[in-house]
């Protein structure tokens, strides 16, 4: 690594905890502003998966394990599309399929334990459940939106995707196992009673489109006011270094943000639909709610060059154009920086487009989606 990038990399976190890095260029075309870049991409600066791999540190060697990078050496490369190239789709139904099995499967289990040997489940025991099952998804959705981005490229293909920076191996690790091990906890706390059978009603889908765009509301505001609010963007500047992300990404932030998207936000949520009476979820619903999240978010991440909205609310918000496509949080990571302005929802439009602040797709746009063409893995 060249000197004048080591002592970039060692100053930009201190530079950007200050939050002084952009400029009014910054603040009107996103991170325009050359200084910017230049300690972003020293901040990303990634060449271990090209040394040999006894080099490698244990992070190092968990996260090649996961198989969850773009492009990493050895690999067939993925293509690179033109920006009007036509987009393949993840179905709802494909998605479904893709979601459904680890979201149903524990609470099947679950109910199976209690119905027949007529023991209740301990809470310790249920955790241990329920996290494999978030956890499996995670990493599947991760690996699966890769293999997607690989087969059919990834958004603004002409540049490389970030990879995981040499010296935030660790770093990316443990928000990684904060939020695996740490997110499915609140329901336990909130909603779990072992004296009662699991149970889902038909009202399910129903509630699924209400929790996601209740989520969307919460997540919303406190993700706008990070941007907005001085004192706060300093609690999302990290997870702004990447300009190019992928899935593993999305953990990528500031234990303060981790603890709003982990905690406060889906605890709102729960309040909330807390007092809709029949409406108001039960444990294993909110469970399901919650495996549809990590689909989404995943997807938000990839960069895959694919249409995919959450099956949970496209149906009733794609008619009015207020469905969040994966493209959406891309160009929000790709533009957005303190002041870009846009783009705040993860699993809807529907707020930023009532708010005022959606920003126009490029690549995943009517004229190039292809209805026809499902993606498949490779
Ligand atoms: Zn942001
Ligand atoms: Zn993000």
């Amino acid at each position: 690594m060249p000197d004048g990038i080591t002592s970039s990399l060692a100053s930009a976190p201190e530079q950007h905890s200050t939050g002084e890095i952009g400029n009014k260029d910054d603040a009107e075309n996103g991170s325009n502003d050359a200084s910017v870049r230049n300690a972003q991409k020293a901040f990303m600066y990634t060449s271990w998966p090209s040394k040999p791999r006894s080099e490698w540190t244990r992070a190092q060697r968990f996260i090649a394990f996961l198989d969850v990078l773009p492009n990493f050496p050895g690999k067939k490369a993925a293509p690179i599309k033109k920006k009007d190239d036509p987009v393949p789709v993840w179905t709802f139904w494909q998605q479904h399929a893709h979601t459904l099995p680890w979201a149903v499967a524990p609470v099947l289990m679950h109910w199976s334990y209690m119905k027949f040997t007529g023991a209740t489940l301990h809470p310790i025991a249920a955790y241990v459940l329920y996290t494999a099952a978030y956890n499996g998804l995670s990493v599947w959705s991760t690996q699966k939106v890769n293999k997607f981005a690989m087969k059919y490229g990834f958004l603004d293909g002409n540049a490389p995707r970030d990879g995981v920076p040499d010296d935030k191996d660790w770093h990316i690790l443990s928000e990684v196992l904060k939020v695996v091990l740490l997110r499915p906890l609140i329901g336990l706390f909130l909603i779990y009673d072992r004296n009662e059978l699991p149970s889902v009603t038909w009202l399910v889908p129903v509630k699924l489109f209400l929790w996601s765009i209740t989520l969307d509301f919460w997540f919303y505001w406190y993700h706008r006011a990070m941007h907005e609010v001085p004192a706060l963007w300093k609690y999302h500047k990290t997870h702004h270094m990447t300009k190019h992300p992928s899935s593993l990404l999305s953990a990528f932030a500031d234990t303060e943000q981790e603890i709003f998207d982990a905690y406060i936000v889906p605890f709102l949520t729960y309040l909330v639909m807390l007092n809709l009476g029949p409406l108001s979820v039960t444990y294993a619903e909110a469970f399901i709610c919650i495996q549809y999240v990590i689909t989404a978010e995943s997807g938000g991440h990839s960069g895959a060059r694919i249409y995919a909205s959450s099956p949970c609310n496209s149906i009733i918000l794609r008619p009015l154009g207020m469905e969040l496509d994966l493209e959406d949080h891309d160009l929000h990571h790709r533009h957005g920086w303190k002041h870009y302005g846009g783009n705040y929802g993860k699993q809807t439009r529907l707020w930023d487009v009532i708010f005022g602040t959606s920003k126009p797709r490029i690549e995943t746009v009517d004229k190039n989606i292809d209805w026809s063409w499902k993606v498949s893995l490779p």
